[in-house]
């Protein structure tokens, strides 16, 4: 498997919960390397963007007013199959659904406030990591 890198980011909810140095422990501790991170708070114009492909789905306007409520921690992480990995450790997007041990099982709160983001395939990867980190 080739060495891929791919964003994460912790949401607003799971930032609030104080759950940050947990989930980032989870990467580490399951071969995914920290090569970029910064905390911010997503601007509404950011938060659409973010989500463009989501524009006509009926939870696009709670998505981006739940994104921007509050700080969030974006990051890079590399490593062997690092989308899939990711996708993996993150558990299904309903924490109802997810896998026990993922994060979302652990710390999601619901569908909506589900505490992680990690992209999906090798081109939105691209693409996402490019949007936060541009130098890189
Ligand atoms: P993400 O893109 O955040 O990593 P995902 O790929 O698991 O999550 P998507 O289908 O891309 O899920 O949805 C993007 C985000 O939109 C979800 O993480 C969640 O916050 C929100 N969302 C998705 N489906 C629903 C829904 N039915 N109701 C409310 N919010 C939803
Ligand atoms: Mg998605």
């Amino acid at each position: 498997m080739a060495v891929e890198r791919t964003l994460s980011i912790i949401k607003p909810d799971a930032v609030s919960k104080n759950v940050i140095g947990q989930i980032l422990s989870r990467f580490e501790s399951n071969g995914l390397k920290i090569v970029a991170m910064k905390m911010l708070k997503l601007t509404p114009e950011q938060a659409g963007e973010f989500y463009a492909v989501h524009r006509e789905r009926p939870f696009y306007k709670d998505l981006v007013e739940y994104m921007t409520g509050g700080p969030v921690v974006v990051s890079v992480l590399e490593g062997e199959g690092a989308i899939e990995l990711n996708r993996k450790l993150m558990g299904a997007t309903d924490p109802k659904e997810a896998e026990p041990g993922t994060i979302r099982a652990d710390f999601a709160e619901d569908i909506s406030a589900n505490a992680v983001h990690g992209s999906d395939s090798p081109e939105n990867a691209e693409r996402e990591v490019r949007f936060f980190f541009p130098e890189l």
